[in-house]
């Protein structure tokens, strides 16, 4: 017997399971999910390499958020490991946390000299404060530039030119505000209230999120192929399809580059598996002053798992996504132009019927993994009231 939705998804990563179960779940839809690849989870999927060590096949996964709501959603479909990621850069050999905080200062400064500094910059900002490194740099007094400086050439400048290809002042603020530097001695990469990773790993959290009676979920399938966008409406496998159309892909493929391409890097991983139980001080360090990739992670330390005698490691490299076959668009490229050509493809958007764009690519944003949970169920929310 022939299935009817009421409801199609395009993607399984983050944007699309999470839409999918609400749809099915709260509001009784039956949702027809179509995703690319030949797995679930979009770029947060994981699984086991050859030695049997568990990867992040599209780069480390650190799952954090100050919103209670998403951490309470996803704990229904995992448990947690209790994880709290550090990064240390790697600063001509020597190992300083990143964010740059106030046990960086004194590792950088000597001490008399770091002891003033650190007095300073807490009666300028106040015990606690997140500066971006681009206020720092506007500060008047020329001992807290020179901190400024310091923490420019040794933690922004090179690894900013090896991500973006561009400097800090070039691309968008937004993006170094991300790793600000801390006035405190928190050496942990984020601070949100809720942070681990998934105790069994990604994978098997999103294939419970998209266990569902009312879900169908087929694999290996390009969207493209399946579905057309009229001013008319929606088709799907030819037949006109009346109900909500939600796209987690990029915009851009979606109407065939009608006006050119987006902009995007894209990375290429170095996986490399080592005979030895574990390889270096952090679960990710950062090369900030040297090298042709941006940082190194080793899974194990993310993810806990035991294994003697084994361990993966991956080095990560940035460059221009091109479009070519097998490349994967990884970060959208925030800026005035490339947002204006983003807005043209949302306009055309609008104009197909109940067709809803969501997602890191979909939103052409850089969005972290509960910011996009946290907008799949707000658009729901609002779906569902309908
Ligand atoms: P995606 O995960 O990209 O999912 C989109 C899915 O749609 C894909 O599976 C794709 O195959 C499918 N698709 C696209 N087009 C079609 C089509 N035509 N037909 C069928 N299927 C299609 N966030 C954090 O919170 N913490 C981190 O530590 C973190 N680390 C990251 C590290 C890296 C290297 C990168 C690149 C991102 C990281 N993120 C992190 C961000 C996180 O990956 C995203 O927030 C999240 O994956 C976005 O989910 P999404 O569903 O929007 O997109
Ligand atoms: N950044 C940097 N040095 C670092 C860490 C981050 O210059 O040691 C800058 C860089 O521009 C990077 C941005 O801050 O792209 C955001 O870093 P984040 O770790 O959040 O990037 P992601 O994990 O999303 O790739």
């Amino acid at each position: 017997m022939e299935r009817t939705f009421d409801c199609l998804v395009i993607g399984a990563g983050y944007a699309g399971a999470v839409a999918a179960r609400e749809l099915a779940e709260r509001g009784g839809k039956r949702v027809l999910v179509l995703e690319r690849r030949d797995h679930v989870g979009g770029n947060a999927y994981d699984c086991l390499d050859e030695s049997g060590v568990l990867i992040h096949q599209y780069g480390p996964h650190i799952f954090h958020t100050a919103s209670k709501r998403v951490y309470d959603w996803l704990s229904r479909f995992t448990q947690w490991r209790d994880y709290q990621h550090r990064v240390l850069a790697n600063v001509h050999g020597a190992y300083m946390p990143v964010p740059f905080n106030l046990t960086s200062l004194h590792m950088a400064f000597p001490a008399e000299q770091a002891a003033r500094l650190e007095e300073k910059l807490l009666s300028a900002y106040g015990e606690g404060a997140r500066v971006t490194i681009l206020a720092l740099r506007e500060n008047d007094d020329p001992e807290i530039r020179a901190v400024a400086d310091y923490v420019y050439e040794n933690v922004f400048v090179h690894y900013t030119m090896k991500q973006w290809g561009q400097t800090p002042e070039e691309i968008d603020p937004a993006t170094t505000a991300r790793v600000p530097v801390l006035l405190s001695r928190d050496d942990r990469y984020f601070q949100d209230p809720y942070q681990g990773m998934p105790l069994e790993g990604y994978t098997p959290m999103f294939q419970k999120i998209l266990d569902h009676p009312n879900i169908t979920v087929e694999l290996g399938v390009d969207a493209r192929d399946r579905l057309e966008l009229t001013e008319q409406g929606a088709k799907l496998d030819g037949a006109p399809f009346a109900g909500t159309v939600i796209y987690t892909g990029q915009v851009d493929e979606l109407f065939g580059f009608r006006y050119g391409r987006l902009p995007y890097r894209t990375l290429d991983f170095g996986f490399e598996t080592l005979a030895m139980d574990r390889f270096q001080p952090a679960a990710t360090v950062n090369y900030t002053v040297s090298e042709d990739y941006t940082r190194i992670t080793e899974y194990k330390q993310l993810t806990g798992q035991e294994l003697p005698g084994v361990t993966t490691i991956m080095k990560e490299y940035s460059r221009a996504y091109t479009g070519a076959a097998g490349e994967t668009p990884y970060y959208a490229i925030i800026n005035p132009e490339n947002n204006a050509l983003y807005e043209k493809y949302r306009a055309l958007a609008e104009g197909c019927g109940d067709l809803r764009l969501l997602g890191r690519l979909a939103e052409y944003k850089y969005y972290n993994m509960d910011a996009i949970a946290l907008r799949a169920l707000e658009l729901c929310d609002g779906l569902l009231q309908k």
